[in-house]
């Protein structure tokens, strides 16, 4: 199973990767500000993802990346 990374200051919170996952265990981190002001995505269940890569594939800024070691 790959590894979810989600670079977290290039997020804008547009929330595309969080209605793209068929899991549901994105969401935007209503807590959090990242540098550029926007509340960014996070993972909120790790072990439930199926590294599927919906997510990287909708984000259009390349924000999430699966690390398939
Ligand atoms: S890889 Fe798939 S299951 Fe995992 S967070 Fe992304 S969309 Fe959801
Ligand atoms: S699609 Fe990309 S920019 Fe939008 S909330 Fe998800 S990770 Fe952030």
């Amino acid at each position: 199973m790959g590894k979810l990374i989600i670079d977290y200051e290039k997020c804008k919170g547009c929330s595309m990767c969080v209605v793209a996952c068929p899991k549901k265990i994105l969401e935007i981190d209503k807590k959090t500000l990242n540098l550029k002001g926007y509340n960014p995505v996070e993972i909120i269940d790790r072990e439930a993802c199926i590294s599927c890569a919906m997510c990287a594939t909708m984000c259009p800024d390349s924000v999430i990346t699966i690390d398939k070691d």
